[in-house]
């Protein structure tokens, strides 16, 4: 069909399908990368080997040890980056479009917040400064003077999920070149298209050969890739359970992880629900539900239970499910069949355990209806693991106390919203919530690429938002000189 062949253009001047030792790569080009809405095929990647990391991590190392890349020339490079990904803003949402599961309006979306990221990294420069020591007002410092600036950790290897295949990428990139760091990106082998389109575009922006590295997948390649000494640190956006499979392999190396989230939105009683009802199908619908700021559990005052439940049902109705180009798709589908069916299966088990389903419920392929669901008991998957589907739960409290235990009782603590009128509860509710990030009047389902970013208990370790992932990428390194 047209539309095929329009998709098989677009990856027709793929770069190749891996880039180390300062070239693209193309032996083995054997990954299929196939668009997960109609099996399409996009195109071909390498499947890499361990021996290609090792070589891949060598020439960086090496590279590390006598190039410099004055820090200037980084932010030119970065802020070059923006201008190239302005330029190619539509190539890359079409790119996103076929090989993940986002509708063309969200990968639109992704692009501009790409096109930022990129822009806050070539600004975070000023991270890298330091300042003075105090010696003059220290016991210790008679007849010294120094001061500290930031240095690159040295080789970051960057691991990146599927569900933000350009944005999440450029999280780790972005602070790790203007960190001064040599990088090795392992992108998602479901969506690596997007990720290697974008280390193109950063060669192509000025960032050294020598300092960049792309290699998806293959036997081996992730316990290369984590294992060896040279790799400084690990920054990794993904599931919990390959984190820890990671920090197992890792043997001590510090690892930043971004995980998954369950997360939880209060409604109280003094609420506008309106507003709260169409906050709450956005958060929990967006990209399919496979975002790890999604709306999962909601936890409504019992006066407004009722209406919010209507509300929230009424709209979820109006949202159309359908394919990812139609620019009047509401949701499209996820990233695979079997990943439908995994969330079909969880919400049958609600189901069987008393929930009732008051919108969505059915599967077709790789897409999931918008599915709201009321009566879930606790125990259920759907409640206490993260579904990273188009699935919510809409629960009622009384005392909001109950509510905040409720919203706590979860192994994840990313974001939270809470919706009430009044300050003083929105914040006393804040204070009590084990995350990363309350949002007040809205849902956890915000997020501006400047803010530390992260969560409590297995969201993860350490927090990425550019000038904070800066620092976790570099150490300081004081400079002492004695002028006594
Ligand atoms: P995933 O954990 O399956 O995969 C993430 C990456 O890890 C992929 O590149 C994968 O190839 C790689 N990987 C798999 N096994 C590995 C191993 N043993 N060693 C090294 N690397 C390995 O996650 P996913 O399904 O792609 O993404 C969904 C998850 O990501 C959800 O849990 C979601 O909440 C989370 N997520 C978190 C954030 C955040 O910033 N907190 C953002 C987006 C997604």
């Amino acid at each position: 069909t047209e539309e095929t062949a329009f998709k098989r253009t677009q990856f027709a001047n793929l770069p190749g399908g891996a880039f180390f030792e300062g070239k693209w790569h193309s032996a083995d080009m054997t990954l299929e990368v196939r668009d997960p809405e109609d099996g399409v095929l996009l195109g071909r990647v390498c499947s890499s080997t361990s021996q290609d990391v090792e070589r891949a991590i060598a020439h960086i190392h090496r590279q590390l040890q006598w190039e410099d890349w004055p820090l200037r020339d980084r932010r030119e490079a970065l802020e070059k980056a923006v201008v190239l990904l302005g330029e190619q803003a539509e190539r890359f949402a079409n790119i996103i479009a076929a090989e993940s599961s986002k509708t063309i309006g969200e990968a639109e979306r992704e692009v501009r917040r790409c096109a930022e990221t990129l822009r806050l990294s070539a600004a975070a420069s000023g991270e890298l400064l330091g300042e003075t020591l105090g010696f003059e007002d220290s016991m210790a410092g008679a007849g010294k003077i120094g001061w500290y600036s930031r240095k690159p950790v040295g080789i970051v290897a960057a691991i990146t999920p599927f569900n933000d295949p350009l944005n999440l990428v450029a999280h780790k990139l972005g602070p790790a070149l203007i960190g001064g760091n040599g990088v090795v990106l392992k992108p998602s082998r479901r969506t690596p298209l997007t990720g290697l389109a974008l280390v193109k575009l950063l060669l192509e922006a000025g960032v050294p050969s020598g300092r960049i590295a792309a290699i998806v997948s293959g036997p081996g390649v992730s316990e290369a890739l984590v294992t060896d000494p040279r790799v400084d640190l690990i920054s990794f956006t993904g599931g919990p359970a390959t984190a820890e499979r990671i920090a197992a392999a890792a043997g001590g190396k510090k690892i930043l992880s971004e995980l998954g989230g369950n997360n939880a939105t209060i409604v109280c009683a003094d609420a506008d629900a309106e507003a709260a009802a169409e906050a709450i199908v956005a958060g929990a619908f967006g990209v399919a539900g496979q975002n790890c700021l999604s709306v999962q559990r909601v936890y409504v005052h019992t006066s407004l239970f009722d209406s919010v439940l209507e509300l929230v049902t009424a709209r979820t109705r109006e949202l159309k499910t359908g394919p990812k180009l139609d620019r009047g798709t509401d949701v499209g589908p996820l990233i695979s069949e079997a990943e439908a069916r995994r969330v079909e299966e969880w919400v049958e088990e609600a189901k069987a355990a008393g929930a009732t389903v008051h919108a969505g419920g059915q599967r077709r392929g790789a897409y999931y209806q918008p599915t709201v669901l009321a009566d879930v008991p606790s125990a259920c998957r759907v409640i206490r693991d993260e579904v990273f589907g188009p699935v919510v739960s809409i629960l009622p409290f009384i005392e909001v106390q109950d509510a905040v235990f409720a919203a706590n009782a979860t192994e994840y603590g990313l974001q939270a919203g809470v919706f009430t009128r009044s300050i003083d509860l929105a914040l006393q509710i804040a204070e009590k919530l084990h995350v990363g990030s309350v949002v007040i009047n809205e849902t956890s389902d915000v997020r501006i690429d400047s803010m530390p970013f992260g969560g409590f208990k297995k969201s993860g370790v350490g927090r990425e938002g550019v000038r904070h992932a800066v620092r976790e990428m570099t150490e300081p390194k004081n400079t002492i000189i004695n002028i006594a």
